[in-house]
């Protein structure tokens, strides 16, 4: 297992640290450290193009569409001086870590073409269209059903929880084109222009104060009918393998942002005073176990999947920093005691450290809960019986 990384992996990321830098202390200033997702939208869009114009948008993917074609751990290390830089958060979160590598791996050459330069760009900004209000964890039992008309796909129903969906100029589906099909078989895989009088999206406010995520509403929208991925009834097989992005390699990179957490957590403890309670640096102390813990698991993750063996860990990394996270947030709380309570002003607005705990409480759902995780690794690694399922 490799613990380190390799000369010329360290130039890159040289490279990488300057180049943020320089664009984070310059014409990007008022953006460094926004880790709101909603938070100066206009100003993290044109962050994106920057970092498209420059190829620093999506390293992993090939040159011919925008990428630098780096390598995986070149992926995780820009990742890493991207937090260290203290980069905005990605308003294409979900363009470049799962719309673009699922049309990579199930696009025709005409989708590429079409698509991913547009995201590595930053000019097409996407959204995940899974959840529905009966379709969550158990995601086959999706009711928003699609149809052929013409040279077009007609799609009628409702997504929840669409992340980011205000704004995006495109949504990925999946939805039920086999008609009369219950279950995984009938579903497919479409790409639907946002920007239409069929979509309706309509804000959820959620605990944090914010606005991140909402209902996304089909009443009649269309799409070419070149915008599916795979043939219908591939959405399950298509959808599945970009759950796996979702939930496995893509975050290894996220460990960074951890650590500025944790830092923070620390600086607030000796500020206050708590540090010097044995049960708080008690709690710190298993926070940094927990962390390096994590370093060397991704590292075990990435020399397994250079190696073209993936590893069955991988399928535990999800349940491990979302619980890891969840509970900085409440050491974090129990640190700063009551002021942790108050917002700053009349607008609801949290600072960090507050905002993680009440953010954290939904990274043990969102990408599948801690329980569909333990169901996976359960079945997936462990080999153990499947679960039984309804309409299998
Ligand atoms: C911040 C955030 C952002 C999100 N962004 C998006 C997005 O952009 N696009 C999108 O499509 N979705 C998004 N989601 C939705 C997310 O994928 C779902 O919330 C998640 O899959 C769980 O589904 P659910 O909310 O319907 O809960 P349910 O599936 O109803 O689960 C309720 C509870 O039952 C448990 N449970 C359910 N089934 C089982 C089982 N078989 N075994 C054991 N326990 C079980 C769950 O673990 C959970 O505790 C987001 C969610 C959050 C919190």
């Amino acid at each position: 297992m490799k613990l380190g990384f390799s000369e010329a992996e360290e130039a890159f990321r040289a490279e990488a640290a300057a180049w943020l830098d320089a664009a984070l202390s310059g014409p990007f200033a008022d953006v460094r450290g926004v880790t709101s997702l909603v938070e100066q939208s206009d100003r993290r869009r044109e962050w994106e193009r920057h970092l498209g114009a420059a190829r620093w948008s999506c390293v992993g993917w090939p040159s011919a569409y925008g990428g630098r074609d780096a390598s995986l751990a070149e992926q995780v290390i820009f990742a890493e001086e991207y937090a260290r830089a203290g980069g905005p958060a990605r308003l294409n979160h979900v363009g470049i870590e799962l719309a673009g590598p699922t049309i990579l791996a199930f696009g025709t050459e005409a989708q590429k073409a079409r698509f991913l330069p547009a995201i590595a760009a930053g000019e097409e900004i996407w959204c995940q269209g899974y959840s529905e209000p009966n379709a969550g964890s158990d995601l086959a039992n999706i009711r928003t059903r699609a149809w052929r008309d013409g040279t077009d796909w007609v799609v009628e129903g409702q997504k929840v929880w669409t992340s980011l969906a205000q704004f995006s100029d495109w949504i990925f589906a999946i939805v039920r084109t086999g008609e009369g099909t219950v279950g995984p078989k009938g579903l497919s895989f479409l790409l639907v222009p946002i920007d239409q009088p069929g979509v309706t999206v309509r804000h959820i406010h959620q605990m944090t104060g914010e606005a991140e995520f909402n209902e996304t509403f089909f009443d009649g929208a269309r799409t070419d009918a070149g915008n599916i991925l795979g043939e219908p009834g591939d959405g399950w097989k298509v959808g599945m393998a970009l759950l796996g992005l979702e939930r496995g390699v893509s975050t290894l990179g996220q460990q960074m942002g951890f650590r500025n957490e944790l830092d923070a957590v620390i600086d607030a403890a000796r500020a206050n005073g708590t540090a010097a309670d044995p049960r708080i640096r008690q709690r710190i102390a298993q926070a940094e176990i927990g962390l390096r813990l994590m370093r060397y698991g991704a590292l075990r993750m990435l020399t397994a999947t250079e190696d073209g063996t993936a590893s069955p860990a991988a399928l535990t990394y999800k349940i491990q920093w979302a619980t890891w996270r969840q509970s900085l947030g409440e050491l974090a709380m129990d640190v700063l005691g009551q002021a942790g309570e108050v917002a700053e002003g009349s607008d609801y607005a949290f600072p960090l450290l507050p905002n993680l705990f009440l953010y954290s409480r939904a990274d043990t759902i969102y990408g599948g809960t801690n329980e569909i995780q333990r169901n996976i690794i359960a079945e997936r690694a462990l080999g153990l019986p499947r679960e039984p399922r309804g309409n299998a």
